[in-house]
């Protein structure tokens, strides 16, 4: 018998998040994100559960390309970091892969190598992590049509540094920067939005847009959850309680003896840890739920276990699950008592911990 801690995938969940961003995203198309493993949730089942309904597919890097056609779908696929070595382009013009171009060095790859695929050029409008400045932009379109290229650009990109701050001054000063550096070559293409720019009234998200994280669910916007901005948990990280006792007035709990029990209290351990990608950030009163009753995590997390508190749930038993987030704990409210953010709950989880999919 495996042990039962188990990440649930809800495939339902994630095409109604799709459709969800179709809708908010206008008349742009929209490609899916898929990265980083498909956020976690495994990058072939996430491939394929989209793939009747998604035009394009964009990943990091070539591995995960060539991951979601050893997983049989067909579809392009967007390299956001472009390509890492020269030789890798004579594998996008093969494989339908579309790289981003974002520096001199892929130029000249580009340049001496011959191959050149459908691309797209990436402008850095105030990031500062990769593409080209505006000023830049009029003599790098001059080498490209020097080297016979301009027919395989598909169009420009960008990405924002504070969509998920929906005040933020900087993306409207990032879009009106983007606009303007585009603007003299109009019959091109143009994608700047993440899931964030979705949610920004009035935001543009120009031909395509590029949602990550709401797909899964989380919140890409600071102060709210997946759920309050109309997703769907896809996620749901499971496991079983695998003993319960009750600790004495005064009596610690784990590591450190964090937490002293004020009075006796009956408590439960859960069979996952920071081993499996749960946060050891996350404290005493970090939620979790049982039989879709909201409890408490006491005490630091373990590698391989962690602590709760079950006074909310006196029937818990020996075997029963206990979900560490999905639809009655949002993984955004882990997220926020560890201090961090769904994509790196989501990123984290380790090959320990099966994902099943239904
Ligand atoms: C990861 C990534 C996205 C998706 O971001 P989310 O916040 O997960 O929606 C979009 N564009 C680029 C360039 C990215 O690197």
């Amino acid at each position: 018998m495996p042990r039962s801690t188990v990440a649930r995938i809800d495939l339902d969940a994630l095409r109604a998040n799709y459709r969800k961003a179709c809708e908010l995203a206008g008349g742009a198309e929209v490609m899916a994100v898929v990265k980083a493993d498909g956020y976690g949730h495994g990058i072939a089942r996430i491939a394929s559960a989209l793939a009747n309904i998604v035009p394009k597919y964009a990943v990091a890097c070539i591995e995960e390309a060539w991951a979601i056609r050893a997983a049989g779908q067909a579809q392009p696929v967007v390299l956001l970091q472009g390509v890492h070595a020269a030789g890798d382009l004579a594998d996008c013009v093969q494989n339908n892969f579309e790289p981003v171009l974002h520096g001199e060095h892929q130029l000249a790859w580009m340049e001496q190598g011959g191959a050149v695929p459908a691309f797209w050029l990436k402008v850095n409008t105030g990031m500062n992590r990769l593409g080209f400045r505006a000023e830049d932009l009029p003599a790098v379109m001059a080498k490209l049509e020097k080297m016979g290229a301009t027919s395989r650009l598909l169009g420009f990109v960008s990405h924002f540094a504070c969509a998920d701050d929906a005040g933020s001054t900087m993306t409207l000063a990032q879009t009106a920067n983007f606009e303007a550096a585009t603007s003299p070559w109009p019959s091109m293409m143009k994608s700047v939005g993440n899931s964030a720019a979705h949610f920004i009234p009035g935001q543009p998200l120009f031909d395509w847009s590029r949602p990550g994280i709401m797909l899964y669910g989380g919140s890409p916007i600071v102060g709210k959850t997946g759920p309050e901005l109309g997703l769907e948990p896809v996620m749901t990280l499971e496991a079983p309680l695998i003993t319960t006792r009750v600790v004495k007035a005064g009596e610690s709990v784990g590591y450190g003896a964090a937490w002293v029990a004020e009075r006796d209290t009956r408590m439960g351990m859960v069979a996952v840890g920071y081993g499996d990608g749960y946060p050891r950030h996350a404290g005493t009163d970090t939620p979790a739920a049982i039989a879709g009753c909201r409890i408490r995590l006491i005490g630091r997390v373990s590698m391989d276990m962690l602590a709760v508190d079950l006074s909310n749930a006196p029937e818990a038993m020996v075997g029963d699950p206990v979900e560490l987030w999905g639809r009655t704990v949002g993984i955004d409210e882990v997220a926020s008592c560890a201090g961090t953010i769904s994509y790196e709950l989501l990123t984290g989880l380790t090959s320990r911990v099966p994902r099943i999919s239904r």
